[in-house]
């Protein structure tokens, strides 16, 4: 395809689509003319007041927009059914005339037979007026002369044949009521075309006239009727049989809610009043229809065709009288149908079902944050009842203390270790009575150390049905802003089996400990003997040498002062030998780093507290809890601890100085030091040997190497502290160990800058 081809056919395509579009978007209602604004007079029959004036004046201003202003429309109305016709007449020329002088109609409307009339013999009225009659009997007004070109008709012709026709169809009935009047030319008129249209099928019909009978009558009649059958027709009632008048919709409004038979009728304005609708005519539509003829004709066109019919029914008669919608004429229009409930309803449905969707999901997530918290509540009776028999397996048992209840909750595992179930109350107090005697005071000592902040983790012994068990002990404590206790978190653990191995070890241990003293005691003496016993020997041999030389008249002191000379090295060399021991028994490999004495100290006594339960002894603590760290090696710093408390167990082995007690005891100085000591009941010690404890080899012990003391005050000193002894004022010993404390930048990381220890 070429490209000239090809763009004609786009072209073409373009034209049929703007064409399809032209075709299916309906013209406007009422092509607008801006040329001249018309001056239209309606004239009617009838009333002004009835629905089908409201529905035909509706039709009108859609086509013309009169009530915008586009054209100028005036309404006059006879009132024929409801007055005198002849009086009217009598008067009404004259009222327009005089009415409307001055106003140059371009049009007047005549509307009904009677106005028709009126009009027709009342030529000289509106003469320049172009006059369109729209009336039933049309064809009747012109038959004695022909409209001039100024006259044109719109024949409403009533069509009550179609209309009886559908009735046929859906009622079948045998027999019909036709409800009218005859009082006025349009109401004879209404019923003789009726009669005409009785044909075909109809003209089967039973047909019984209720005419100018009261509405009472008509009423009663229709009351008494069978459905079966048997139907009515309302014609229209502007008045009933003795002359009261009224409109038709109200006369057959009360009619139908009586009748015991469906009322049928011809127009579209009594829809609502119970009718059942029909073949009926549309006063809208005539309304439009005029409307648009009166433009036509302004503009020298001929008039448009006329189509006022429409098949209408009640939704709330078709129900009540059960008339299957589906027997409807196609295209029917249903009045007062239901507006389905999701049209009708559809904001308030669609906010219940938003409120819906959001209570269930609101309830979906309750529902799930219940089951999550029922699931939580479970899983956290499943992990309390896993760790309540993960502590039992342990051996173990849980406690918190809550300081401002004053109680304690205990974990199942605690019965297992103290005997006391968990449920049942323990009060401090009772705790304590389960507390070994000799623990006892070593217990409270520790808690209440613990209630101020100092770590709490200590071994001690209960009496739970008359056996003796060791408990571990491990407590945490939290404190509030103020430093007030809240709670003590802690853990107990029966450890007697650890206890019993480490008792039998520790047995073992001192038995190898006595078998090893003995070998390095053999092996040092062996060394020293090897050692010493040279310059030992230089030093007697050259002591007899000066001697001997004394002993001679004239000595030749020269050599005197060599053999003392030799003395003083012999001498040397000893200690060097002495001191070469000293440095062999030392650890030389140190750690440096911020030591915390508390923990020293328990670490300490954990190692000696077997020792100590095995010799009756108890040790008491009495740490500070705000004690600054030291700088050192903190395994070194625990020997000397060690050695400290088992020489305090050595110095109590003694039936006299019983109990023994030994109390540990740290205290920070505001000097810059920290210190350490350990008090016991012991022996003491006395003025003689006072000064002696540190050398290296004193001992007071039989089976004593004498060098604990002084290994303690080297690695003391490498420290930069001191150690000292003391006798206490009324029995026992102190030692003390004066450590500097850490200054804080080797605390926060700068060890380059911070001591060393010497070694
Ligand atoms: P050892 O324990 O082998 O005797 P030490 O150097 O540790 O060696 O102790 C030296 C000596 O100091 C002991 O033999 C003892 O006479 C004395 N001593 C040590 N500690 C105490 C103490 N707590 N109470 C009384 N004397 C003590």
């Amino acid at each position: 395809m070429n490209n000239k081809s090809h763009s004609r056919k786009l072209l073409m395509a373009l034209l049929f689509i703007l064409g399809a579009l032209s075709a299916i978007v309906p013209p406007p209602a009422f092509a607008r003319t801006e040329s001249k604004k018309l001056n239209i007079l309606f004239v009617s029959s009838f009333t002004k007041n009835i629905p089908a004036q409201a529905f035909f004046e509706s039709g009108l201003d859609e086509a013309l927009g009169f009530n915008e202003g586009r054209h100028n429309l005036f309404f006059e109305f006879m009132d024929s059914p409801r007055l005198s016709e002849e009086k009217v007449k009598g008067i009404f020329a004259k009222y327009l005339e005089e009415k409307y002088q001055g106003v140059e109609f371009d049009f007047v409307v005549v509307w009904g037979t009677i106005a028709s009339n009126f009009l027709s013999s009342n030529n000289s009225l509106f003469a320049n007026a172009h006059r369109v009659y729209v009336e039933p009997a049309g064809a009747e007004l012109f038959k004695g002369r022909k409209p001039s070109e100024k006259e044109s008709i719109i024949g409403l012709e009533n069509d009550y044949q179609t209309a009886l026709q559908e009735v046929l169809m859906l009622e079948h009935p045998k027999k019909i009521y036709a409800i009218g009047t005859a009082t006025d030319s349009e109401a004879q008129n209404r019923l003789r075309l009726f009669k005409n249209s009785l044909t075909g099928e109809a003209s089967k019909l039973e047909v019984e006239y209720l005419v100018d009978q009261t509405l009472e009558q008509v009423a009663t009649k229709l009351e008494g009727l069978s459905r079966k059958d048997t139907v009515a027709f309302y014609l229209l009632m502007f008045s009933d049989g003795e002359g009261t008048s009224m409109t038709p919709y109200t006369v057959v409004n009360q009619l139908a809610s009586r009748s015991a038979v469906p009322i049928y009728s011809y127009y579209d304005s009594l829809m609502g009043s119970g009718i059942v609708g029909g073949y009926v005519l549309s006063f809208e539509k005539i309304g439009f229809n005029l409307g648009q003829t009166i433009l036509s004709l302004s503009e020298g066109k001929s008039m448009s065709a006329f189509s006022p019919m429409r098949h209408v029914y009640d939704w709330n008669a078709i129900q009540r009288w059960k008339i299957a919608e589906s027997k409807l004429p196609e295209g029917a229009i249903i009045l007062n149908h239901p507006p389905d409930i999701f049209a009708q309803y559809r904001w308030h449905i669609l906010a219940g079902v938003t409120l819906i969707i959001v209570l269930s999901s609101l309830s979906l997530f309750l529902f799930k944050a219940l089951s999550r918290s029922k699931y939580a509540e479970a899983a956290l009776s499943r992990r309390e009842a896993n760790l309540n028999s993960a502590l039992q397996v342990a051996r173990n048992g849980g406690f918190i203390f809550d300081n401002s209840k004053d109680s304690v909750t205990r974990s199942e595992g605690t019965k297992e270790v103290f005997g006391v179930p968990a449920e049942s109350k323990l009060s401090y107090r009772a705790f304590l009575q389960i507390v070994h005697p000799d623990d006892r005071e070593y217990m409270d000592a520790m808690w209440q150390a613990a209630l101020k902040g100092v770590p709490f983790d200590i071994e001690y012994r209960v009496i739970v049905d008359e056996k003796t068990k060791w408990i571990r002990s491990r407590v945490e404590v939290e404190f509030d802003s103020k430093g007030l206790l809240i709670v003590a978190k802690g853990i107990v653990q029966d450890v007697s089996e650890r206890k019993k191995s480490e008792e039998e070890a520790a047995r073992l241990r001192r038995d190898l400990a006595h078998v090893t003293r003995v070998a390095t005691i053999g092996e040092l003496g062996h060394n020293i003997a090897h050692e010493v016993n040279q310059p030992l020997a230089a030093i007697a041999a050259n002591a007899e040498a000066v001697m001997r030389l004394l002993k001679e008249t004239e000595p030749d002191l020269e050599e005197v002062r060599e053999a003392l000379g030799d003395i003083v090295s012999d001498q040397k060399r000893a200690s060097e030998v002495v001191q070469r021991i000293r440095t062999l028994v030392k650890k030389d490999r140190s750690v440096h780093a911020p030591v915390d004495l508390n923990s020293v100290a328990q670490d300490a006594i954990r190692v000696v507290q077997g020792d100590a339960a095995a010799r009756d002894a108890r040790i008491l603590l009495n740490l500070d809890a705000g004690l600054p760290q030291v700088w050192g090696d903190k395994v070194q710093l625990q020997q000397v601890v060690i050695n400290l408390l088992v020489n305090a167990l050595d110095a109590m082995d003694c039936e006299a100085t019983k109990p023994y007690r030994i109390t540990v005891k740290t205290v920070g100085e505001s000097a810059g030091g920290a210190t350490l000591s350990v008090s016991d009941t012991g022996v003491g010690i006395d003025a003689g040997t006072a000064g002696r404890l540190f050398e290296p080899f004193f001992t007071t012990k039989s089976r004593g190497m004498g060098l604990g003391l002084s290994i303690s005050r080297s690695i003391v000193e490498a420290h930069g502290g001191t150690i000292r002894a003391a006798a206490n004022d009324d029995r026992g010993a102190t030692f003390c160990l004066d450590l500097p404390i850490v200054a804080p930048e080797c605390v926060d990381g700068h060890p380059t800058s911070c001591p060393r220890i010497r070694s």
